[in-house]
């Protein structure tokens, strides 16, 4: 278990306030004039050796992706750092509570990140619906601009910094980074065809580093205790501590600070008090968030929480958003509610997302309800192969995968739904 030094973030839970006084206490903006004097080379270096991958769902290496920004800003093309605060993946909530208990963390690591990446402006991309988070935030920005920790001369840096909130108006796709950048446009929120990737043609067609809250939060302290310490914790190429958001059936759900690569039957047991009913009791875990593939309780019982162990289980860490399912959900049920949400956010550009995940969502009702024939089973896979693979984004596999993961594990229990209809024909 993570000791409670090792924490990265204190102030998790809200015992103390937001503010900077309670932030400087816990060590934020200590000594960010002499990290930020070491040089953009030797930040992106360190961060490079940290092993940080994002925390937003895509998991890419955060040193590599800063290296990709041009090396020096011209005066018609300027960078620009943009922070993804869209969180809108269903059981991930870990953001949330950086931005209302922890902002300083976020203002600081932006102000690293936007110097290393060679940016003098960063827009904070919040979701809607976190109206009180956003207002936090605002106060956490105004408190750092009156210290004079960011704006001209930012933090005595030398680097002027300035950091903007533009609240989202509820779509989930405006959280795949390049839907988010035209929504922050002011147009549609629709994802761009890549590449170009945003590093290079980002916002307003400028080079745009797009980091996820939780990435950027832990930088400051990644450089003020080393990078060797940070990749301390967790397995090669699954560094770090994370947050883990675990909910559903479990006694206490929770958001909790923990060592990547601990085991997910240690996590739930540990920190959310266990599956209700007790480990026996448990049917499935879907594992990074509602698009991510479940996993059924005998893989559950000694899987690893990292990137690795849990692509080779055929699922994914996504945003660690842990949904606890125990034997009273009737799993076909929770699946097609799943589908619904999918296919209620498409934003409607690609013909097989568009109609594919209308399709997914009206047979897996149709085999919910005892509707559909047995053959009907493996249309549905045919129709979720159709989608993955053959969209503009990501969303054409989050829309897939979730159907996917219920036909590996549970397919009895669907063709039993359809089995019930051929009885009833019989009789
Ligand atoms: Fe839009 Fe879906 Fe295509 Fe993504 S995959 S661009 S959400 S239609």
């Amino acid at each position: 278990m993570l000791k409670d030094t090792d924490r990265i973030f204190r102030n998790l839970y809200g015992d103390e306030s937001f503010n900077l006084s309670n932030a400087l206490n816990r060590g934020d903006w200590k000594d960010t004039k002499e990290i930020i004097a070491k040089g953009k080379e030797w930040i992106i270096d360190q961060v490079k050796k940290s092993e940080l991958r994002g925390r937003g769902g895509a998991g890419f290496p955060t040193g590599m992706k800063w290296s990709f920004a041009p090396k020096e800003p011209t005066t018609d093309r300027p960078h620009y750092l943009v922070i993804n605060a869209d969180e809108s993946e269903p059981g991930t909530c870990k953001d949330r509570d950086i931005l209302r208990y922890e902002p300083q963390k976020l203002i600081e690591g932006s102000l690293i990140a936007a110097y290393a990446v060679g940016a003098k402006a960063c827009y904070v991309y919040i979701r809607g619906e976190y109206v009180n988070e956003g207002k936090v935030l605002q106060q956490a920005i105004d408190e750092a601009y009156e210290k004079n920790l960011i704006g001209k001369n930012a933090a005595g840096s030398g680097w002027d910094f300035d950091m903007y909130i533009h609240f989202g108006a509820g779509a989930y796709i405006c959280g795949e980074e390049t839907a988010l950048l035209e929504s922050l446009e002011g147009n549609k929120g629709q994802p761009r065809l890549k590449p170009p990737f945003p590093a290079l043609v980002g916002l307003y067609g400028c080079p745009t580093i797009v980091n996820n809250v939780e990435t950027i939060a832990v930088v400051p302290t990644i450089l003020r205790r080393g990078p060797e310490w940070f990749a301390s914790f967790g397995r090669p190429k699954n560094r770090g501590t994370k947050i883990f958001c675990i909910s559903g059936n479990v006694v206490n759900p929770c958001n909790v600070e923990e060592e990547m690569s601990i085991p997910l039957k240690e996590l739930i047991e540990t920190h959310a008090g266990g599956v209700i009913g007790g480990w026996d009791n448990l049917q499935a875990v879907i594992p990074g968030g509602s698009s991510m593939p479940l996993l059924p309780k005998k893989v559950c019982d000694n899987i690893l929480m990292d990137f690795d162990a849990l692509v080779e289980a055929k699922s994914g860490m996504g945003t660690a958003g842990i949904v606890v399912i125990d034997k009273s959900q009737d799993i076909v049920s929770c699946i097609s509610r799943i589908s619904r949400f999918y296919k209620h956010e498409s934003c409607g550009q690609c013909t097989p997302c568009r109609e594919g995940s209308g399709w997914l969502w009206r047979m897996m009702e149709r085999i919910n309800r005892g509707e559909a024939e047995i053959h009907e089973i493996d249309m549905l896979l045919e129709v979720t192969k159709q989608i993955e693979g053959h969209t503009i984004c990501a969303f054409g596999e989050a829309s897939a995968w979730p159907v996917q993961g219920l036909l590996r594990h549970f397919r009895e229990q669907m063709e039993e739904k359809c089995s019930n209809l051929a009885n009833r024909k019989i009789a």
